[in-house]
């Protein structure tokens, strides 16, 4: 073969596979997998579970209230994605434990977790917050993450492995004025996902974080519908705009994939740029 034959069947190879490599990344490379995504029926949740779903997996949709479900499994069916809602407040261990049997009973296992709840009841100087404060956002930020994820883990040995991610949040890096206990329920976060992966990697479940900035969400909103804070907000950002649900969601997505398989104890800030750790 001379060199111009060579270098042609070389590039056709090449045109071919990444071909190949689009279709399996963007339609099936969750074919198969069941995800759990938690609080999903909105915001950076439903996101979540879209890409995951748009990818291939089952998802299992919840919020604490049935309408929302209701109207989320509705929307992800019109767009072709497996779906199964049903209801959980996950600072419930009753309703965590039926989120995981609904899912047993329904898809057969488990292969994902996204922990994406969080409740942030509290806005003020950190030396005002109370006790009650602390035990709400500790029990529903933190606490139930880790619950859940000790619920699914035999579920993800049996499959021989799986994906853990938990929400955290840049201020779990640099915790906001006015919401000092949930920003310290961000940082248990990186912490709990530090904890949990060397013990899970043993069992082939990889365990990742990640960390927006700030998205337009319903959660956010006192930030990004007043004017001067986003203009305030903004300067502190590369990228001059507030952030979009599905561009955590595809973050989300990358973490639980075999693209990020040498992936584990790590939290992706996802910013817009806004420097918060080095
Ligand atoms: P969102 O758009 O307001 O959506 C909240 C979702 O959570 C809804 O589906 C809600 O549905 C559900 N939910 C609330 N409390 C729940 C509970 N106890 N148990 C189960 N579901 C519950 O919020 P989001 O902005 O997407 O926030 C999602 C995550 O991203 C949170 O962990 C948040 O801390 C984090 N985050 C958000 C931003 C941001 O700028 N938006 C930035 C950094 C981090 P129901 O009312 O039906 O329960």
């Amino acid at each position: 073969m001379n060199y111009r034959v060579m270098l042609r069947s070389v590039f056709r190879c090449l045109r071919t596979n990444t071909v190949a490599g689009q279709r399996n990344m963007s339609q099936s490379s969750f074919a198969g997998k069941v995800a759990i995504v938690t609080a999903s029926t909105a915001g950076i949740g439903l996101a979540a579970a879209q890409a995951l779903g748009k990818r291939g997996a089952h998802v299992v949709l919840s919020s604490r209230r049935q309408v929302n479900v209701d109207e989320a499994v509705a929307l992800l069916r019109s767009q072709n994605i497996q779906v199964t809602g049903t209801t959980c407040n996950v600072g419930k261990g009753e309703d965590r434990e039926k989120l995981v049997q609904t899912t047993l009973d329904q898809c057969g296992g488990i292969d994902i977790l996204v922990s994406n709840a969080a409740v942030n009841p509290f806005f003020g100087n950190i030396m005002d917050s109370t006790e009650d404060v602390w035990d709400k956002i500790l029990s529903v930020n933190v606490k139930s993450a880790f619950l859940l994820t000790k619920l699914v883990v035999p579920h993800m040995v049996k499959r021989g492995g799986g994906n853990v991610v938990f929400v955290s949040s840049v201020a779990g890096y640099q915790p906001m004025q006015a919401l000092g206990p949930y920003s310290v329920s961000k940082t248990a976060l990186l912490g709990l996902t530090r904890a949990l992966a060397p013990e899970l990697a043993h069992s082939n479940i990889r365990v990742n974080c990640v960390a927006p900035g700030v998205i337009k969400t319903r959660f956010s909103s006192a930030l990004w519908e007043n004017e001067d804070i986003v203009d305030d907000f903004k300067r502190q950002l590369c990228i001059k705009r507030i952030g979009e649900p599905e561009e955590i969601g595809g973050v989300i997505a990358f973490l639980c994939s075999e693209e990020a398989s040498y992936i584990t104890g790590e939290t992706i800030t996802v910013t817009g740029g806004m420097a918060c750790r080095l």
